[in-house]
């Protein structure tokens, strides 16, 4: 048996005519940057994010980039956020003026540590950036409690995390805006590149929105320098055919998530991921731990198994990031499950004889 670590064309196979016949409208009509898909898609989203705003933009990096400057953040001004992440998280912070600074993870969720915060709060910063990671949220109460007694914004990395929730909140929906993703992979994925941002506050909904457009907050009228960062119209078409797919493929992972657990549970020497209280999980990825993990990768793709790792390098042992003079050991939890964490194959279209394949594989392996 063969089992990618994605599969996207089943999906696409199932969506192909819905999404060519809107695709054909659009190109009858050659109106292929903003117009009524862009903006249906927007209400869509906030409607399911539990926001008043959605802003689309080109990417959720571009989506947590826009939401900084929109803040205010200026240079040399520190954003907490942890060393677990894609760079896109950091990218933004720095790009926007600001520093990075890295707290540790909770290494049962591999999200930020709350206790970790209060003693990296120096004058100088402004906000904290929780990701919510592989599609659990971060521990929001305590994170938001930190954050107003110091007097700092909280801005979700929730590009990994459509539709996770937190104590009934869903994700993007209880900092003062999130950022999200639509890559190819995501949970909820264009065909291109696309991302959001979610908020409910009016003033930096409308600075994002002039941010993606060149500051302009009319036709040539610049408030500001912006960017060129707009949602097109083929790609806010094909999001609304999958939006509506959205919660059913999000129980479809989790449903395959319980059936991994299942047939882990009692198998030795592996780690299995926990969802820790109050969260709904959106098993964007499922990743576990084992000892000797590149040599557990290799023999799953022996059998045909692919894997991913999510992700292998912390940020601060990166090259882009050694003027931070940051060294092996400054973040031990986040470096530990680096060395031993291992991405199985997840998207809703797994069948139960495909993760039951990879779990006797991984039950020949580590016995
Ligand atoms: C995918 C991702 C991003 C960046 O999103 P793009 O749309 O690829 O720019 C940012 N943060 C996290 C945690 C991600 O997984």
């Amino acid at each position: 048996m063969k089992i990618p670590f994605l599969d996207l064309k089943v999906q696409h196979q199932a969506l192909k005519d819905e999404i060519l016949l809107l695709w054909e409208e659009i190109l009858v009509n050659a109106s292929f940057v903003g117009g009524r898909h862009v903006s249906a898609f927007e209400e869509e989203f906030a409607e399911l994010c539990n926001v008043r705003h959605c802003v689309s933009v080109g990417s959720g990096t571009d989506g947590l980039r826009l939401i900084l400057l929109s803040l205010g953040l200026r240079h040399e001004e520190e954003v907490i956020t942890v060393p677990n992440t894609f760079i896109a998280t950091t990218e933004a912070i720095s790009q926007a003026g600001g520093r990075p600074v890295f707290v540790d993870i909770d290494p049962d969720t591999y999200l930020m540590d709350p206790g970790e915060i209060e003693r990296s709060v120096t004058p100088r910063t402004r906000g904290i950036i929780p990701v919510h990671l592989y599609g659990q949220m971060a521990d929001m109460d305590p994170i938001m409690e930190i954050a107003g007694k110091h007097g700092l914004w909280v801005v979700e990395d929730a590009c990994q995390a459509h539709l996770a929730e937190y104590k009934g909140c869903r994700a993007g929906s209880v900092g003062i805006a999130g950022a999200f993703s639509f890559y190819p992979g995501k949970n909820l994925g264009g065909c291109g590149e696309a991302g959001a941002v979610t908020t409910s506050d009016l003033g930096l909904a409308a600075r994002v929105r002039m941010l993606r457009d060149h500051g302009q907050e009319k036709k040539y009228s610049h408030t500001m320098e912006g960017f060129n960062s707009r949602c097109d119209a083929l790609q806010a078409a094909a999001l609304r055919t999958k939006i509506k797919r959205l919660p059913e493929w999000n129980r479809a992972r989790r449903k395959n998530a319980h059936r991994y657990i299942e047939a882990l549970k009692d198998l030795e020497g592996i780690k299995l991921p926990k969802t820790a209280e109050g969260r709904l999980h959106v098993f964007h990825l499922f990743v576990i731990e084992v000892d000797d993990r590149d040599e557990v990768a290799r023999e799953l793709h022996e059998r045909g198994i692919g894997t991913g790792l999510h992700y292998p390098v912390p940020l601060h042992l990166q090259q882009a990031y050694s003027d931070m003079g940051l060294e092996a050991g400054s973040y031990p939890r986040a470096e530990s499950s680096a060395k031993r964490l291992l991405s199985l194959p997840m998207y809703p279209e797994l069948t139960e004889a495909q993760i039951q394949y990879v779990c006797e594989g991984l039950r020949s392996i580590l016995s």
